[in-house]
């Protein structure tokens, strides 16, 4: 028998509400998501069906305000928990409704009135609706795209989307790739500037929605995993929109920019991915014998099981540590220095999560390289999680930046 150790969690850090909602989504993912997760990947009927009894269980709308019909419920400890819930069913799942989220933040942060007002209510109905924060450009010869926009030393002056202010209008034009619900979100925040010289004063984050003159999309890319996000480049072409739809240049757009960069979610996606492996790999190698007797039951793959286990409860432990911390500024400060360590810590677990993929498919054989056992896409879709938003490398950066001047 399997026990239910993920659910016991330390009550200090956790509030009573936090447990009641990480349970109810614990118990979600288990009754809507597992038994279909394997199907998901390839059938874009079901992902619409999975993001509707999101709405219908009230995720969509849980961090909105409460103003415009959502329920105000915002922190980081309890995105993170229900982050890792969500990935271990499936984490694209979980990236798409945090991504929604992530979109939102700028403008729910920097209360953008004209913003809030006109697109809000529609995401605290009850119709699935979707965001997409557009950050990363395409590369060129000469650089810039891709880590650059998000690595801290260049300040934004590797931005090449512009905004351009002609009245009451903002003009946007230039390009961005990769970003998640790209060609099927509902509203996109574009991040742009008005003159990439300008560094960090240049910048300016555009609200744009779906279908909107000027605005079109490429095909969707053909990743090998993580396909439950959908991904592709869309271009901006003289696309107009009312100057109050856009946040910056100057102001608080620099800072609301930069606070969308380390995210504890990462790290509670990786967790996800680990516990969902260690659900599946107890369960196969208690039941397929060799030798006589369980894998379970020899002594390396016993010792691996473990090694699993405890990479599992370092990750988790770590996440929900820094996500309480991130969520008691008055205890720990503003998220900078030793805590934006932190941040980019629990996301680099990430590569404990690929490494207990790997782990896993090698206890389990065949068995664990193939669809049916689920431990092959958790392999595919951690490798995800050490690549975006600079990747391991730009956090290992970012780690250092609290322990000395790192200018690479
Ligand atoms: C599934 C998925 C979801 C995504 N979601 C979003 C999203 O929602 N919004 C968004 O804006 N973007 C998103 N991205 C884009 C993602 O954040 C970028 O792809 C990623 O940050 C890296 O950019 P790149 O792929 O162009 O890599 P490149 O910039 O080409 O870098 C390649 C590699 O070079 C190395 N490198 C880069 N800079 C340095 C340096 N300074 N020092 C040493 N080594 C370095 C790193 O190892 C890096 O991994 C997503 C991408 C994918 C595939």
């Amino acid at each position: 028998m399997i026990k239910d150790y993920a659910l016991h969690f330390p009550p200090v850090l956790i509030t009573e509400e936090q447990q009641t909602l990480h349970k109810a989504v614990h118990d979600f993912v288990n009754r809507e998501i597992i038994p279909i997760r394997e199907r998901l990947e390839d059938e874009g009927d079901l992902q619409q069906k999975v993001r509707k009894l999101l709405v219908d269980i009230g995720l969509q709308r849980l961090s909105m305000p409460k103003e415009y019909g959502g329920e105000g419920i915002r922190g980081t400890l309890l995105n993170a928990l229900i982050c890792e819930e969500l990935s271990r069913g499936d984490v694209g799942i979980a990236v798409s409704l945090m991504c929604t989220g992530w979109a939102w933040k700028p403008a729910i942060s920097g209360n953008i009135k004209a913003v809030l007002d006109r697109f809000m209510p529609d995401f605290c109905g009850d119709k699935v609706q979707i965001g997409c924060f557009a950050m990363t450009e395409p590369g060129g010869p000469h650089g810039g795209g891709g880590c650059d926009i998000e690595n801290a030393v260049y300040r934004g002056t590797k931005l090449r989307t512009t905004a351009r202010f002609e009245g009451d209008e903002c003009v946007v034009n230039g390009s961005k790739l990769w970003a998640t619900n790209s060609g099927i979100a509902d509203l996109y925040c574009i991040a742009c500037t008005v003159d990439p010289k300008l560094g960090e004063d240049g910048i300016v984050l555009a609200y744009v929605p779906k279908k909107w003159p000027g605005l079109t999309v490429g095909p969707d890319e053909k990743k090998c995993g993580l396909k439950t996000d959908h991904n592709c480049p869309v271009y901006f072409d003289d696309l107009r929109i009312p100057g109050e739809w856009s946040i910056g240049p100057g102001g608080k757009a620099a800072e609301l920019f930069w606070a969308q960069l380390p995210g504890v979610s990462s790290g509670a996606m990786a967790t996800g991915i680990m516990q969902g492996i260690m659900e599946t790999v107890l369960e196969y190698t208690g039941q397929r014998i060799v030798a006589d007797k369980p894998i379970r039951e020899h002594g390396g793959p016993a010792e691996t099981l473990a090694d699993l286990a405890m990479e599992t409860e370092l990750a988790r432990t770590w996440y929900l540590t820094t996500a309480y911390m991130c969520d008691h500024p008055e205890i720990y400060g503003p998220k900078k220095g030793f805590l934006a360590a932190r941040m980019n810590m629990a996301r680099i677990t990430s590569e404990k999560a690929v490494r207990c993929a790997e782990k896993a498919i090698q206890l389990m054989g065949s068995y664990g390289y193939v669809r049916e056992y689920h431990v092959e896409k958790y392999w595919r879709d951690s490798l995800m999680i050490t690549l975006w938003k600079g990747g391991t490398r730009l956090s290992r950066h970012n780690v250092c930046r609290a322990y000395y001047d790192l200018e690479i």
